[in-house]
Protein backbone atom coordinates (compact mmCIF):
# COMPACT_ATOMS: atom_id res chain seq x y z
CA UNK A 1 0.00 0.00 0.00
CA UNK A 2 0.91 3.94 -0.39
CA UNK A 3 2.00 5.72 2.59
CA UNK A 4 3.42 9.18 3.72
CA UNK A 5 6.45 7.72 5.64
CA UNK A 6 8.64 9.78 8.21
CA UNK A 7 12.05 8.32 8.67
CA UNK A 8 13.94 10.75 11.52
CA UNK A 9 15.02 12.50 8.36
CA UNK A 10 12.79 13.46 5.52
CA UNK A 11 9.14 12.67 4.45
CA UNK A 12 8.34 10.32 1.18
CA UNK A 13 5.44 8.54 -0.33
CA UNK A 14 6.69 4.72 -0.05
CA UNK A 15 4.69 2.78 -2.75
CA UNK A 16 5.09 -0.39 -1.37
CA UNK A 17 4.93 -0.14 2.18
CA UNK A 18 3.32 -3.62 3.68
CA UNK A 19 -0.84 -3.71 4.16
CA UNK A 20 -0.62 -4.24 8.14
CA UNK A 21 -2.62 -7.10 9.46
CA UNK A 22 -4.66 -6.43 12.06
CA UNK A 23 -3.88 -8.34 15.07
CA UNK A 24 -6.69 -10.20 17.05
CA UNK A 25 -9.12 -7.54 18.62
CA UNK A 26 -8.24 -5.32 15.99
CA UNK A 27 -9.71 -3.85 12.65
CA UNK A 28 -8.12 -3.26 9.11
CA UNK A 29 -9.47 0.28 8.13
CA UNK A 30 -9.13 1.71 4.58
CA UNK A 31 -8.75 5.55 5.15
CA UNK A 32 -11.38 7.94 3.57
CA UNK A 33 -9.61 11.16 4.48
CA UNK A 34 -6.89 12.60 6.62
CA UNK A 35 -6.42 15.76 8.22
CA UNK A 36 -2.94 17.16 9.16
CA UNK A 37 -2.19 18.39 12.59
CA UNK A 38 0.82 20.73 13.96
CA UNK A 39 1.45 17.46 15.96
CA UNK A 40 2.64 16.01 12.59
CA UNK A 41 4.32 18.40 11.89
CA UNK A 42 6.28 18.68 15.39
CA UNK A 43 7.25 15.08 14.63
CA UNK A 44 9.52 16.30 11.52
CA UNK A 45 10.82 18.65 13.67
CA UNK A 46 11.54 16.49 16.26
CA UNK A 47 8.57 15.69 19.01
CA UNK A 48 8.79 12.55 20.99
CA UNK A 49 11.21 10.70 18.51
CA UNK A 50 8.41 9.02 16.28
CA UNK A 51 9.32 7.45 13.10
CA UNK A 52 7.05 6.03 10.42
CA UNK A 53 3.53 6.28 9.23
CA UNK A 54 2.46 10.07 10.51
CA UNK A 55 -0.97 10.83 10.83
CA UNK A 56 -3.79 10.13 13.72
CA UNK A 57 -6.88 12.67 12.14
CA UNK A 58 -8.95 10.21 9.93
CA UNK A 59 -11.80 9.00 8.49
CA UNK A 60 -12.22 5.46 7.21
CA UNK A 61 -14.17 2.18 5.90
CA UNK A 62 -13.55 -0.89 8.44
CA UNK A 63 -12.68 -3.70 5.74
CA UNK A 64 -11.70 -6.98 8.14
CA UNK A 65 -11.89 -7.65 11.71
CA UNK A 66 -9.82 -10.24 13.89
CA UNK A 67 -12.66 -10.46 16.20
CA UNK A 68 -16.18 -12.19 16.52
CA UNK A 69 -18.45 -9.08 16.10
CA UNK A 70 -18.13 -8.79 12.75
CA UNK A 71 -20.81 -6.30 12.62
CA UNK A 72 -18.56 -3.22 11.92
CA UNK A 73 -17.25 -4.33 8.39
CA UNK A 74 -18.22 -1.62 6.32
CA UNK A 75 -19.05 1.15 8.76
CA UNK A 76 -17.52 4.12 7.98
CA UNK A 77 -15.76 5.03 11.38
CA UNK A 78 -13.48 7.08 13.40
CA UNK A 79 -10.85 6.20 15.92
CA UNK A 80 -9.71 6.83 19.68
CA UNK A 81 -5.65 7.45 18.87
CA UNK A 82 -4.72 5.76 22.23
CA UNK A 83 -4.68 2.51 22.22
CA UNK A 84 -4.51 1.34 25.50
CA UNK A 85 -3.81 -2.52 27.38
CA UNK A 86 -7.55 -2.78 28.63
CA UNK A 87 -6.23 -5.26 31.42
CA UNK A 88 -8.56 -5.21 34.72
CA UNK A 89 -5.79 -3.90 36.72
CA UNK A 90 -4.85 -1.40 34.73
CA UNK A 91 -5.60 1.74 37.21
CA UNK A 92 -6.21 4.23 34.30
CA UNK A 93 -8.07 1.46 31.87
CA UNK A 94 -10.11 1.05 34.81
CA UNK A 95 -11.12 4.18 34.85
CA UNK A 96 -11.93 4.91 31.33
CA UNK A 97 -8.41 6.67 30.99
CA UNK A 98 -6.77 4.49 28.61
CA UNK A 99 -5.12 7.39 27.09
CA UNK A 100 -2.92 7.68 29.80
CA UNK A 101 -2.61 4.00 29.81
CA UNK A 102 1.03 3.47 30.43
CA UNK A 103 1.72 0.97 28.28
CA UNK A 104 -0.45 2.52 25.27
CA UNK A 105 0.44 3.07 21.79
CA UNK A 106 -0.71 6.47 19.57
CA UNK A 107 -1.65 6.38 16.21
CA UNK A 108 0.67 8.00 14.12
CA UNK A 109 2.79 9.16 17.38
CA UNK A 110 4.19 6.39 19.59
CA UNK A 111 4.99 3.21 18.15
CA UNK A 112 1.68 2.80 15.72
CA UNK A 113 2.39 3.48 12.43
CA UNK A 114 -0.39 6.50 11.11
CA UNK A 115 -3.17 7.25 9.27
CA UNK A 116 -1.52 8.86 6.22
CA UNK A 117 -1.34 5.42 4.25
CA UNK A 118 -4.09 3.73 2.81
CA UNK A 119 -5.07 1.27 5.66
CA UNK A 120 -4.51 1.01 9.76
CA UNK A 121 -5.02 -0.81 12.27
CA UNK A 122 -6.73 -0.18 15.63
CA UNK A 123 -8.42 -2.22 18.12
CA UNK A 124 -12.43 -2.41 17.73
CA UNK A 125 -12.98 -1.19 21.18
CA UNK A 126 -11.62 2.58 19.76
CA UNK A 127 -13.83 2.46 17.00
CA UNK A 128 -16.58 4.88 16.72
CA UNK A 129 -19.53 4.64 13.75
CA UNK A 130 -20.22 8.19 12.22
CA UNK A 131 -23.87 9.47 12.27
CA UNK A 132 -24.85 9.57 8.65
CA UNK A 133 -25.62 13.27 8.78
CA UNK A 134 -21.84 13.59 9.57
CA UNK A 135 -20.17 14.46 6.07
CA UNK A 136 -16.44 12.40 5.81
CA UNK A 137 -15.08 15.83 5.71
CA UNK A 138 -16.31 17.45 8.81
CA UNK A 139 -16.08 13.65 10.37
CA UNK A 140 -11.95 13.96 10.32
CA UNK A 141 -12.41 17.25 13.27
CA UNK A 142 -13.81 14.69 15.63
CA UNK A 143 -10.15 14.06 17.27
CA UNK A 144 -8.86 17.47 17.09
CA UNK A 145 -12.52 18.64 18.02
CA UNK A 146 -12.21 16.24 21.19
CA UNK A 147 -9.39 17.64 22.19
CA UNK A 148 -11.05 21.12 22.78
CA UNK A 149 -13.99 19.21 24.73
CA UNK A 150 -11.52 17.55 27.18
CA UNK A 151 -11.21 20.89 28.64
CA UNK A 152 -15.02 20.44 29.88
CA UNK A 153 -13.93 17.37 30.74
CA UNK A 154 -11.39 18.57 33.23
CA UNK A 155 -12.85 21.81 34.52
CA UNK A 156 -16.33 23.34 35.25
CA UNK A 157 -17.08 26.49 32.86
CA UNK A 158 -19.86 28.36 34.41
CA UNK A 159 -21.93 30.59 31.98
CA UNK A 160 -20.61 33.64 34.12
CA UNK A 161 -17.15 32.86 33.66
CA UNK A 162 -14.72 35.33 31.00
CA UNK A 163 -13.04 33.22 28.94
CA UNK A 164 -9.89 33.74 26.73
CA UNK A 165 -8.74 31.50 24.07
CA UNK A 166 -5.00 32.52 23.11
CA UNK A 167 -4.22 31.30 19.40
CA UNK A 168 -6.26 31.78 16.31
CA UNK A 169 -4.85 28.51 15.01
CA UNK A 170 -6.75 25.17 13.60
CA UNK A 171 -6.94 23.75 17.33
CA UNK A 172 -7.92 27.39 19.02
CA UNK A 173 -10.55 27.91 16.82
CA UNK A 174 -12.05 24.00 17.22
CA UNK A 175 -11.46 24.82 20.96
CA UNK A 176 -13.58 28.01 20.31
CA UNK A 177 -16.66 25.61 18.86
CA UNK A 178 -16.17 23.48 21.67
CA UNK A 179 -16.45 26.27 24.81
CA UNK A 180 -19.38 28.00 23.04
CA UNK A 181 -21.72 25.32 24.67
CA UNK A 182 -21.15 26.65 27.74
CA UNK A 183 -22.58 29.90 27.40
CA UNK A 184 -19.65 31.51 28.99
CA UNK A 185 -18.24 35.08 27.44
CA UNK A 186 -15.79 33.98 25.50
CA UNK A 187 -12.93 36.16 23.59
CA UNK A 188 -10.63 34.71 21.36
CA UNK A 189 -6.77 36.43 20.47
CA UNK A 190 -4.54 36.09 17.34
CA UNK A 191 -3.04 37.65 14.63
CA UNK A 192 -4.67 36.39 11.31
CA UNK A 193 -7.81 38.92 10.77
CA UNK A 194 -9.63 35.91 8.94
CA UNK A 195 -9.16 33.13 11.38
CA UNK A 196 -10.43 35.42 14.20
CA UNK A 197 -13.43 36.02 11.69
CA UNK A 198 -14.37 32.81 12.33
CA UNK A 199 -14.02 33.11 16.05
CA UNK A 200 -16.36 35.79 15.45
CA UNK A 201 -19.00 34.44 13.41
CA UNK A 202 -19.65 32.00 16.29
CA UNK A 203 -19.94 34.40 18.50
CA UNK A 204 -17.24 35.45 20.12
CA UNK A 205 -15.42 38.70 20.73
CA UNK A 206 -12.15 38.99 19.16
CA UNK A 207 -8.96 40.31 19.54
CA UNK A 208 -6.18 41.42 16.82
CA UNK A 209 -2.65 40.79 18.50
CA UNK A 210 -0.69 43.88 18.77
CA UNK A 211 2.24 45.58 21.28
CA UNK A 212 -0.32 46.54 24.12
CA UNK A 213 -2.71 43.68 24.25
CA UNK A 214 -0.81 41.72 27.03
CA UNK A 215 -1.09 45.04 29.04
CA UNK A 216 -5.11 45.45 28.44
CA UNK A 217 -5.91 41.49 28.94
CA UNK A 218 -3.63 41.59 31.75
CA UNK A 219 -5.60 39.34 34.83
CA UNK A 220 -8.86 39.95 32.98
CA UNK A 221 -10.22 36.39 33.01
CA UNK A 222 -11.31 33.31 35.13
CA UNK A 223 -9.76 30.57 32.32
CA UNK A 224 -7.27 31.13 29.77
CA UNK A 225 -6.68 28.35 27.03
CA UNK A 226 -3.39 28.39 25.49
CA UNK A 227 -3.16 27.13 22.03
CA UNK A 228 -0.60 28.60 20.14
CA UNK A 229 1.70 25.87 19.71
CA UNK A 230 4.32 28.36 20.15
CA UNK A 231 6.68 28.40 23.17
CA UNK A 232 5.64 32.33 23.72
CA UNK A 233 2.25 31.73 24.38
CA UNK A 234 2.76 30.72 27.86
CA UNK A 235 3.62 33.91 29.41
CA UNK A 236 1.31 36.01 27.40
CA UNK A 237 -1.34 33.79 28.58
CA UNK A 238 -0.20 33.57 32.41
CA UNK A 239 -0.24 37.51 31.89
CA UNK A 240 -4.21 37.53 31.10
CA UNK A 241 -5.06 34.96 34.21
CA UNK A 242 -6.83 36.48 36.95
CA UNK A 243 -5.70 35.62 40.16
CA UNK A 244 -7.11 32.21 41.24
CA UNK A 245 -8.07 31.72 37.97
CA UNK A 246 -7.04 28.63 35.48
CA UNK A 247 -4.68 28.54 32.46
CA UNK A 248 -5.13 25.32 30.67
CA UNK A 249 -2.38 24.33 28.54
CA UNK A 250 -2.86 22.97 24.84
CA UNK A 251 0.40 23.73 23.06
CA UNK A 252 2.55 20.09 22.45
CA UNK A 253 5.68 21.24 20.45
CA UNK A 254 9.34 20.30 20.48
CA UNK A 255 11.17 23.25 21.47
CA UNK A 256 11.83 23.49 25.04
CA UNK A 257 11.42 26.75 26.73
CA UNK A 258 12.08 28.33 30.16
CA UNK A 259 9.55 29.89 32.06
CA UNK A 260 9.02 32.48 35.13
CA UNK A 261 6.89 30.51 37.50
CA UNK A 262 6.65 33.19 40.01
CA UNK A 263 3.59 34.57 38.53
CA UNK A 264 1.99 31.20 39.19
CA UNK A 265 2.66 31.74 42.77
CA UNK A 266 2.00 35.16 43.63
CA UNK A 267 -1.16 34.40 42.00
CA UNK A 268 -2.17 31.50 42.84
CA UNK A 269 -3.18 30.47 39.26
CA UNK A 270 -3.89 26.40 38.60
CA UNK A 271 -2.45 25.42 35.83
CA UNK A 272 -3.68 22.50 33.72
CA UNK A 273 -2.47 19.88 31.25
CA UNK A 274 -5.12 19.13 28.47
CA UNK A 275 -4.47 16.92 25.48
CA UNK A 276 -7.07 13.76 23.85
CA UNK A 277 -10.76 14.01 24.60
CA UNK A 278 -13.32 11.23 24.55
CA UNK A 279 -14.80 11.34 20.56
CA UNK A 280 -18.59 10.92 21.82
CA UNK A 281 -19.16 14.84 22.93
CA UNK A 282 -17.69 15.74 19.18
CA UNK A 283 -19.21 13.44 17.28
CA UNK A 284 -22.70 14.43 18.90
CA UNK A 285 -21.33 18.45 18.22
CA UNK A 286 -20.89 17.34 14.83
CA UNK A 287 -23.98 15.89 14.40
CA UNK A 288 -25.86 18.59 16.00
CA UNK A 289 -25.03 20.60 12.48
CA UNK A 290 -22.08 22.70 13.72
CA UNK A 291 -20.75 24.51 10.25
CA UNK A 292 -16.74 23.47 10.15
CA UNK A 293 -16.37 23.99 6.78
CA UNK A 294 -14.53 27.25 6.77
CA UNK A 295 -11.32 25.73 9.00
CA UNK A 296 -10.86 23.64 5.74
CA UNK A 297 -7.89 25.55 4.17
CA UNK A 298 -7.06 22.72 0.79
CA UNK A 299 -7.75 19.76 0.23
CA UNK A 300 -5.34 17.59 -1.46
CA UNK A 301 -5.27 13.92 -3.48
CA UNK A 302 -2.77 11.54 -1.24
CA UNK A 303 -0.31 11.38 -3.87
CA UNK A 304 0.44 15.24 -3.44
CA UNK A 305 0.67 14.46 0.10
CA UNK A 306 4.43 16.14 0.45
CA UNK A 307 3.20 19.20 -1.11
CA UNK A 308 -0.03 19.74 1.41
CA UNK A 309 2.68 18.89 4.23
CA UNK A 310 4.27 22.29 2.78
CA UNK A 311 1.11 23.75 2.98
CA UNK A 312 0.28 23.20 6.29
CA UNK A 313 3.12 24.30 7.66
CA UNK A 314 2.57 28.18 6.43
CA UNK A 315 1.43 30.14 8.48
CA UNK A 316 -1.90 31.64 7.84
CA UNK A 317 -3.71 27.92 6.05
CA UNK A 318 -6.33 26.18 8.77
CA UNK A 319 -6.70 22.73 8.14
CA UNK A 320 -5.11 20.55 5.16
CA UNK A 321 -7.00 17.37 4.35
CA UNK A 322 -5.54 14.24 1.93
CA UNK A 323 -8.12 12.78 0.33
CA UNK A 324 -7.60 8.98 -0.08
CA UNK A 325 -10.50 8.55 -2.35
CA UNK A 326 -9.73 10.85 -5.26
CA UNK A 327 -6.07 8.45 -5.45
CA UNK A 328 -5.69 5.89 -7.58
CA UNK A 329 -6.91 3.04 -6.17
CA UNK A 330 -5.06 0.37 -8.00
CA UNK A 331 -2.18 -0.71 -5.41
CA UNK A 332 -3.61 -3.29 -3.44
CA UNK A 333 -0.81 -4.72 -1.32
ZN1 LIG B 1 -3.74 16.16 16.24
ZN1 LIG C 1 -3.91 0.22 30.59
Amino acid sequence: MRALVWNGEALRIVPDYPQPKPPVGEALIQVLMAGICNTDIEITRGYLGFTGILGHEFVGTVTEINDDDQSWIGKRVVGDINCACAQTDCVYCNQDLGRHCSQRTTLGIVNRDGCFAEYLTLPVRNLHEVPAAVSTRMATFTEPLAAGFEILEQIHIASTDKVLIVGDGKLGLLINHALTTTGAAITQVGKHPHKLALAQANGCETVLLDAKTQSRLAQQFDVVIEATGSAGGFNFSLACTRPRGKLILKSTIAASHSIDLTPLVVNEITVIGSRCGLFSPALSYLASGAELTPLVSHVFPFEQSIQAFTVAKTKGELKVLLDFSSSDQSSSE
